[in-house]
């Protein structure tokens, strides 16, 4: 057992010093190597498209844990938890920025199964960012100087995907206008009326990959926003992605992820079924699922994230690791939006005197 754990260490090691120059070697989202940020030497690993669709069942108390092959951070200043690779250390929070990161002995939890590597340099990312910021008019320009790669992280945030097989058992009670004329002389008028009737049935269904964020620190519809993710990158895990990046350690349960996933397709089911029926009022409709063949993934997904502080306030920018799509607010300067609103009043003002004068 001893011997086992220090080759495995070893091998550590091995992998993340430069065989030529002892550099460090780091994940290089372009060549999908790992590349010597000293002397630019690649060298490839082992990498896997075969990702498994785990049972659910196995999820529930028995999933495999992360262990030792990681180190785990906490930042003093907003409690977030990453996780890096062995032998690597955080310099900073990729989430407010700022450097107050210690390494802890808490857990890494659950070891992710997939993972869609970065594929855009960090440098590229960074020029997307900046071409963003460019257009944000009222930003101030502290904001648009300070987009610098120091402050701008690669991490992976943490997501369950399931697929699952339903069985619904529906009824609802549903409506349709209709007009018909009543009274007459002057009372004669249009009245529009509802004719209700109720429908049940049993609707069959397929999700494949619905996708849940497992980080209660980042909001779901941030993560739609920026969303889609290349799956048709995704690999199994493997630490080597993680060189040079980290992840955010997942805060939440499988059942969870699990139980929001439900919640998703139901709303869908009841979609889909109101799609085959005319009507134009929704009474009630209700839903009994039953789930079967249901598996999940456990994937990290490439985000770069920016962060920057303005007058005491925390401005997050997220960028889509394959796509550059960038979401974010950037901070407004009170004093552009004053010189603007200034010069259109003195605008006015002056046309208002040309106007005087010239009548
Ligand atoms: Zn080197
Ligand atoms: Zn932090």
């Amino acid at each position: 057992m001893l011997e086992k754990d220090f080759l495995e260490s070893e091998k550590e090691t091995v992998t993340v010093k430069c065989q030529n120059c002892g550099g460090n070697m780091n994940f290089d989202p372009e060549t999908q190597m790992l590349k010597c940020e000293h002397c630019e030497t690649v060298v490839d690993f082992d990498k896997s498209t075969a990702v498994e669709e785990l049972d659910i069942l196995t999820a529930f108390g028995n999933a495999e844990e992360w262990k030792d092959e990681s180190s785990v951070y906490r930042c003093e200043n907003c409690g977030a938890v990453v996780v890096l690779k062995m032998g690597e250390t955080a310099t900073g929070c990729p989430y407010c920025g700022t450097a107050h990161v210690v390494k802890t002995t808490e857990l890494a939890g659950l070891k992710p199964t997939a993972v869609i590597p970065f594929t855009l340099s960090k440098n590229s990312a960074l020029e997307k960012a900046k071409e963003w910021a460019k257009k944000k008019f009222f930003a101030p320009k502290s904001f648009k100087k300070n987009l610098y790669a120091e402050n701008f992280r690669g991490v992976y945030q943490p997501t369950f995907t399931f697929d699952s097989k339903t069985e619904s058992y529906y009824s609802a009670r549903l409506g349709t206008r209709h007009t018909r004329v009543v009274g007459s002389g002057k009372n004669r008028r249009t009245e529009t009326y509802i004719v209700w009737r109720h429908v049940s049935g049993v609707y069959n269904d397929f999700f494949d990959d619905v996708l849940i964020n497992a980080d209660t620190a980042y909001s779901q519809k941030t993560l739609n926003k920026i969303m889609p993710f290349d799956y048709s990158s995704v690999k199994v895990y493997d630490s080597e992605y993680m060189t040079g990046f980290m992840a955010k350690r997942s805060d939440k349960p499988i059942e969870t992820c699990w139980d929001e996933a439900k919640a998703v397709m139901d709303s869908a089911i009841k979609k889909r079924i109101l799609s085959r029926y005319h009507y134009d009022v929704v009474d009630y409709i209700r839903v009994n699922t039953t789930h079967t063949e249901v598996t999940y993934k456990y994937v990290l997904l490439p985000v770069y994230l920016l962060n920057f502080n303005h007058k005491k306030k925390n401005y997050s920018v997220h960028i889509n690791g394959n796509t550059a799509k960038v979401v974010g607010k950037s901070p407004v300067s009170f004093l552009k939006v004053l010189a603007t609103v200034g010069a259109s009043l003195g605008l006015v003002a002056l046309v208002g005197l040309v106007v005087y004068f010239c009548s």
